[in-house]
């Protein structure tokens, strides 16, 4: 049997520090069932990232309803910074503690991926980045993998599961198995050509026996104008200087005419190398750096009990807003007590601040309904035009 919890055991919270669970059976003796305000915010940010992006949220409504708590949070797909408030529980304690383990878990795995899909995004600009890496983790993550990668900014996804939970078909090219199996690169392209539907793009894989120049020429000639791209995958050990191949490969091809065949690279894409190869690519196959993305190490923080502010050391106390410029996008926090839910502060733009945080669940009732993936990666793609990301120091 895999290792792997069910379902059924999350939403039970069964998937929970142990620690949660005999803190749940003092207070229950104790018969301490305050309600408190929970806050979930990050201190900071992995490898000085300047910013983040908020995801799995539709997994933690569906881990948290029912629950007698009533749940606000930022939109999913909403860029944020540290130490700006993003999503609030208010219950009794007794009722949601065993859940922090699973509801952080859902949380930073997902802006994690969703965060580098981003950044790799925005690196990239407007070529494109399909998510190639559900094969560096566990298999039964595989779709939430790929949903965040594409909320993120990947256009399209490898899996069939995981592209059929975001409505999109999955997206792929060929194996170097393919081509070892059928004895050379340009048997593989017309088999390939031959079996394969029509709609499905023609993009073959350049580097199982040759040097990427000599077989780019092979497939050209033999595809014609059915070629989409070539796919480059070469090893570390021959790789040299990949932009010097690309290059090399580009003027090849155009100088025969084939100026329409893209150029796909795959194998170590993160957003350094897409920055690094850009004037010589149009697609990207990203694995490892999407799948295996550092997480953004959220917290969740009591900030009121019982309507009295309190918290832990280096915790600010007490319930706040995140507001927003809906001109200038300028952030604000403040203390919900001293807000005037009718008059909002104004922004010095000129502008009214608008409030960043929505209910979601009151009472255990969805209040709305889950956005679209497509819906939500729109979302993230208009914020992303306002944010940039700086090369590692
Ligand atoms: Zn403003």
């Amino acid at each position: 049997m895999l290792h792997i919890a069910t379902e059924q055991e999350i939403k039970q919270g069964v998937i929970t520090d142990v620690y949660f669970l005999r803190t749940e059976k003092i207070l229950n003796n104790k018969n301490l069932h305050q309600r408190v305000i929970a806050e979930i915010s990050l201190k900071s940010l992995p490898h000085n990232y300047e910013w983040g992006v908020f995801s799995g949220l539709e997994e933690v409504l569906h881990l948290l309803d029912k629950l007698p708590i009533t749940l606000y949070a930022i939109p999913e797909g909403t860029l944020f910074t540290i130490d700006q408030p993003l999503l609030y529980i208010e219950g009794r304690y007794t009722d949601f503690l065993k859940f922090e383990t699973s509801l952080l878990g859902l949380l930073c795995q997902a802006s994690g991926i969703a965060t580098k899909a981003s950044r790799c995004r925005k690196a990239a600009n407007d070529r494109s980045i399909i998510s190639f890496g559900a094969r560096r983790m566990h298999p039964a993550i595989a779709p939430m993998i790929e949903r965040n990668a594409f909320i993120g900014g990947c256009d399209g996804v490898a899996v069939p599961k995981s592209a059929d939970l975001i409505h999109e078909k999955p997206v792929g090219t060929m194996p170097h198995s393919l081509i070892l199996l059928m004895g050379d690169v340009v048997k593989a392209a017309l088999a390939f050509d031959e079996i394969i539907e029509p709609e499905v793009k023609r993009v073959i894989l350049i580097d199982t026996f040759c040097d990427e120049k000599k077989e780019a020429l092979q497939v050209a000639q033999t595809l014609g104008e059915k070629l989409f791209a070539l796919r480059f995958d070469t090893p570390k050990s021959r790789r040299g200087n990949m932009r010097q191949i690309l290059e090399e490969v580009r003027w090849e091809l155009d100088l025969r005419g084939y100026q329409q065949v893209k150029l796909f690279v795959s194998g170590g894409i993160d957003e350094f190398q897409i920055l690094e190869l850009n004037s010589v690519v149009n697609a990207y196959g990203i694995g490892t750096s999407l799948s295996n993305a550092p997480v953004l190490d959220y917290s969740l923080d009591i900030v009121e009990i019982e309507g009295t502010p309190i918290s832990k050391r280096g915790k600010k106390s007490g319930k706040k807003q995140l507001l927003q410029c809906p001109c200038c996008y300028k952030r604000l926090v403040l203390p919900e007590k001293t807000l005037n839910q009718d008059s909002k502060p104004v922004c010095s733009c000129g502008a009214a601040f608008q409030s960043l945080l929505y209910k979601i669940l009151d009472n255990g009732k969805m209040c709305t309904t889950s956005p679209s993936p497509q819906k939500i990666r729109n979302y993230v793609f208009n914020q992303l035009k306002r944010f940039s990301i700086s090369k590692p120091s």
